[in-house]
C-alpha cells in the first residue's frame, strides 16, 4: 500500500486561546491509538472567525473545538445541531462530515454526566443544583434534565440569569426548575441530591476562594461536584468532603467532553486513563 503522509487535523478556535489544556489530552490520545492526527490551539478573533470557517473546509479538517468567544455565534455556520446543542445555544465540538457537512455539538454537558457515571452517579430522578448560570451551567443544566434529573435549582448571583437558565429547562425539558438569586452564606435547599459548582470560584489564582455558601447544609447524603478542574481538589471538594459529601471533581469532566470529541473525530473508543493521566501531570497533579 502507498504511504500516506497527509495528516487529519482537529483542533480548537478562541481568543484567548493559550491557555487551553484540550490539546495536550487529544494529542496523547492520537498517540496512544497511533494514528495520524493532530490538534492545533489556534487565536482566531471574531473578525477572522468567517474565513477560519471557511478553513475547516477547505484544508478538510475533521473537526474543530470552539470555545470562547466562538460558541455561539459559530451556530449559523452548521448545517446540523444535535438536540442539546440545540437547546444550550451553543456549540463547543464540530464535526466535518465525509459529505463536507458541518454538525454542531456541546460535549460540556455530556462529559459532566459521563464522568458523574464513573462515580456509580445519575441525575435521573435526582434534585440537583447548580451555583451559577454560565455557559458550564447552562450545558449541565440541559444534559442533566435531558438525562431525566427530577428538578434543577440554579442559584446565581445575578438573579435574572438564573431566572433566563431555569425557565429555559421548565420550556425545553422534562424536568421541572426553579432559581434563587445567591446570598451571602446561601443555605442549599433541603432534598438536594447532587450540588455542582459551575462557577468560575477557586479556578487557577483563585484557588483559595471557594464559593459563599453555608457548608453545614451539604449532607453526607450528597455527590457534590466542581467544574472547575485546575486545581483539581477544589476548596469547594475539600469542604464538601469534610461534610461527608461523596466528591467528583472537574478533570473528569474535561477528559469525557474531550474523550467525545476523540470519538466524534475519529471513529474510535477514546483512552479516557490516558487523557486524565495527561492532564493531571500537565497541572503538575502526579
Ligand atoms: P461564564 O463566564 O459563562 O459563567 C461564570 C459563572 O460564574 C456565572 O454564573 C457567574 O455569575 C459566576 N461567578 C463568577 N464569579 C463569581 C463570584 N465571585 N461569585 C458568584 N458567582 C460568580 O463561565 P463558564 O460557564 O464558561 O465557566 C465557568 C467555569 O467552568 C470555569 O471555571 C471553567 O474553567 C469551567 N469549565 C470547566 C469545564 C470542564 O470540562 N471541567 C468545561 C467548561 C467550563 P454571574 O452570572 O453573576 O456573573
Amino acid at each position: 500500500m502507498e504511504k500516506n503522509y497527509r495528516a487529519e487535523l482537529t483542533g480548537v478556535f478562541g481568543d484567548p486561546v493559550e491557555g487551553n489544556p484540550t490539546g495536550v489530552m487529544e494529542e496523547a490520545a492520537y498517540d496512544a491509538l497511533g494514528l495520524n492526527y493532530r490538534y492545533m490551539t489556534m487565536k482566531v478573533t471574531p473578525d477572522g472567525f468567517e474565513d477560519a470557517m471557511k478553513a475547516v473546509r477547505a484544508i478538510h479538517m475533521k473537526g474543530v473545538n470552539l470555545t470562547m468567544p466562538h460558541k455561539i455565534h459559530v451556530i449559523p455556520y452548521l448545517d446540523e445541531l444535535s438536540q442539546a446543542a440545540s437547546i444550550i445555544g451553543a456549540v463547543n465540538t464540530v464535526v466535518v462530515r465525509e459529505d463536507g457537512t458541518l454538525f454542531g455539538e456541546n460535549t460540556d454537558g455530556k462529559g459532566f454526566v459521563e464522568a458523574l457515571g464513573r462515580y456509580g452517579e445519575s441525575p435521573a430522578d435526582k434534585n440537583i443544583v447548580i451555583l451559577g448560570a454560565g455557559g458550564a451551567a447552562r450545558a449541565i443544566a440541559v444534559e442533566c434534565a435531558l438525562a431525566g434529573a427530577a428538578r434543577i435549582t440554579v442559584i446565581n448571583r445575578t438573579a435574572s440569569r438564573a431566572a433566563e437558565l431555569a425557565q429555559l429547562i421548565s420550556e425545553k425539558t422534562k424536568a421541572e426548575a426553579d432559581c434563587i438569586a445567591w446570598e451571602a452564606g446561601q443555605k442549599i435547599p433541603e432534598g438536594t441530591d447532587i450540588l455542582i459548582n459551575a462557577t468560575s470560584i477557586g479556578l487557577g489564582d483563585d484557588r483559595d476562594n471557594r464559593p459563599d455558601i453555608d457548608y453545614s447544609t451539604i449532607l453526607p447524603g450528597m455527590t457534590v461536584s466542581d467544574v472547575v478542574f485546575n486545581p483539581s481538589n477544589t476548596r469547594f471538594l475539600q469542604a464538601a468532603a469534610a461534610q461527608g459529601a461523596k466528591t467528583v471533581n472537574g478533570l473528569g469532566m474535561l477528559a469525557c467532553q474531550g474523550a467525545r470529541n476523540f470519538t466524534l473525530w475519529t471513529g474510535e473508543a477514546a483512552p479516557l486513563d490516558i487523557m486524565i493521566n495527561k492532564l493531571k501531570e500537565e497541572f503538575g497533579e502526579v
